[in-house]
């Protein structure tokens, strides 16, 4: 199944995308069907566990749902995690012709990470399909993308060991770690190069990992302005989901509705020779496989 977070005027609500592409409404369709789900959002529905999963199997498979559904062109699709209750965790450098590239552009010896690389992005960063990045050239002059893997928790746990990390994963989604280059590098720690407003898009849709047999098996891609960019496939991690899983739920508590950005395979603007960073009027576009294309037009910023 896949899942949406949706507006339509200005109601937001979450629900199911059809193959057409029309949604609908979960809350809505399980009242039509004498059953119930919760009304607060995407994240009080995940952490709802397998018995709302299983009312959204009935309303996906009901022909009596039509009442609660809407065209695909009456909605506007929001991030399907709006607004994370916490920071998106995210992993750097876990490709390693990626961080090889990274080597090279910093004239840097090529050295593989011994342990996954943990960093974070804050809430305000998300954003949805088609929403823009403003970009503010007073702020970073060195506008970057990074198409990920995110992974999104459906079960608590802490220390939660790899044999069981897939048992902790509702789904899937896209993610795109934009990234402010000169930022990163000058304040060292790299949350700030990483944390600008709207610089987390998300989506399209989460995907259930049920319909996820082998997450190596998916192919990330970016394009900007329909040219190629990055092209791998999951299975070129460094660190791979249950290792990830493992490690970042050690001592650390995971919740439903948490985002795990698992890093970006080689391709980004910077390490291009010479580099090509993103500029107003760009438009970048991430696609996994199974998961749709996540597009983000950028825009200048103006106070
Ligand atoms: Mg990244």
């Amino acid at each position: 199944m896949r899942f949406v977070s949706y507006a339509v005027g200005n109601t937001a609500s979450y629900g199911l995308l059809t193959s057409s592409g029309d949604v609908i409404d979960l809350p809505k369709a399980a009242g039509l069907l004498g059953a119930s789900l919760p009304e607060a959002g995407m994240i009080a529905f995940i952490a709802a566990g397998e018995p709302a999963l299983s009312i959204a199997r009935k309303i996906a498979a009901s022909t009596d749902v039509a009442v609660a559904t809407h065209k695909a062109s009456d909605v506007t699709l929001l991030a399907p995690i709006p607004r994370p209750t916490k920071n998106v965790f995210c992993i750097g450098r876990n490709y390693k012709e990626h961080v090889a590239e990274g080597a090279r552009a910093a004239g840097k010896e090529l050295k593989l990470p011994e342990f996954p690389q943990f960093f974070t992005k804050p809430p305000t960063a998300v954003i949805g399909q088609d929403a823009p990045f403003y970009h503010d050239p007073a702020i970073t002059q060195r506008l970057d993308y990074e198409v990920e893997l995110a992974v999104i928790i459906g079960k608590a746990g802490r220390d939660i060991p790899a044999d069981r990390a897939f048992e902790h994963i509702f789904g899937y989604t896209i993610l795109n770690d934009v990234t402010g280059r000169d930022l990163q590098r000058r304040h060292d720690q790299w949350f700030k190069g990483k944390g600008l407003d709207r610089s987390c898009p998300l989506g399209p849709y989460i995907l259930t990992s049920d319909e996820v047999a082998n997450p190596d098996a998916m192919e990330l891609s970016t394009t900007v302005n329909g040219e190629p960019r990055q092209h791998s496939n999951v299975g070129q991690m460094i660190f791979p989901i249950p290792k990830i899983i493992e490690s970042l739920s050690a001592g650390l508590t995971l919740e439903p509705g948490d985002i795990i950005a698992t890093g970006t395979p080689s391709g980004v603007g910077y390490a291009m020779e010479p580099p090509r960073l993103l500029k107003a009027g760009d438009v970048v576009v991430c696609s996994i496989t199974g998961l749709g294309s996540l597009r983000t037009p950028i825009e200048a910023y103006v106070k």
